[in-house]
């Protein structure tokens, strides 16, 4: 009672019905249904009308609407903008100090230029799952364009999140991928949020701002190394 629309709808005389309600099947199949209840007669003898619709495939069509609308085409990974709400949201949380990290394969222009686009299709690929491979839980990969990609580490210190990016940064410089005959290495920039840092949407630019920059002093230095704030 005052959940079930059927009732509500006797009890009330007015229109009820529910949007989502799901249902499994004798077979174990789950499916979601829709409800609309039509109450009609006088309130003594009151009864109703109650139609059923499947939505089944309109909720898994949304579902996967979602998934796509956050994820990049190519490598599967985090879209910008989705690893961006998500930097967000971990910054709008007083509880979280999250550290962020910028990662930038080195003289990726030449793998293309070398191997042809395709390949470097492949090797961006590669390189997002042996990452994926290396991530803790919670956190999350994601790509910022081209071959720039940002891990956020919420709740992890700069001391433990530059040594998780220098296992990176030597995994990948061991690490040969088909059908290229060497390796290819990456540089990477790490900052954590400052205590009392500014209220976004200031606090993720200026955060951004500076793991770039360290990123970039990891390249002007010679590439292939982890740069701290
Ligand atoms: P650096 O070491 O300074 O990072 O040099 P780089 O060559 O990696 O950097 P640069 O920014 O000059 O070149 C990046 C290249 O990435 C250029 C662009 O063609 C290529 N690129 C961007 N997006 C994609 C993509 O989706 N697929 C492929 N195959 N290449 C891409
Ligand atoms: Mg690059
Ligand atoms: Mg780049």
């Amino acid at each position: 009672a005052g959940l079930c629309p059927t009732l509500n709808a006797l009890e009330t005389g007015e229109r009820h019905g529910t949007d989502r309600d799901s249902m499994v099947g004798r077979n174990g199949q789950q499916w979601v249904f829709s409800t609309r209840v039509t109450p009609f007669g006088p309130a003594e003898n009151r009864k109703a009308v109650v139609a059923f619709a499947d939505v089944s495939t309109h909720v898994a069509l949304q579902q996967e609407l979602a998934v796509q609308a956050q994820t990049d085409v190519l490598t599967g990974t985090l879209n910008r903008r989705s690893i961006v709400q998500n930097l967000q949201a971990a910054l709008d949380d007083p509880t979280q100090t999250p550290c962020v990290l910028a990662l930038d394969i080195d003289f990726f222009k030449k793998v293309n230029d070398t191997h042809g686009h395709q390949t470097g299709d492949q090797v961006l690929i590669h390189f997002c799952r042996t990452i994926e491979t290396m991530l803790r839980k919670g956190d999350l990969l994601g790509r910022m364009g081209g071959e720039e990609f940002l891990v956020l580490m919420p709740d992890t210190g700069l001391a433990s999140a530059t040594e998780w990016a220098e296992r990176m940064r030597a995994l990948c410089a061991c690490t040969t991928v088909p059908p290229l005959s060497a390796p290819v290495t990456i540089s990477l920039g790490v900052a954590e949020l400052e205590p009392g840092a500014a209220s976004p949407p200031e606090a993720i630019h200026r955060l951004v701002e500076r793991v770039d920059a360290a990123l970039y002093r990891a390249k002007r230095s010679g590439r292939n190394r982890v740069v701290a704030d």
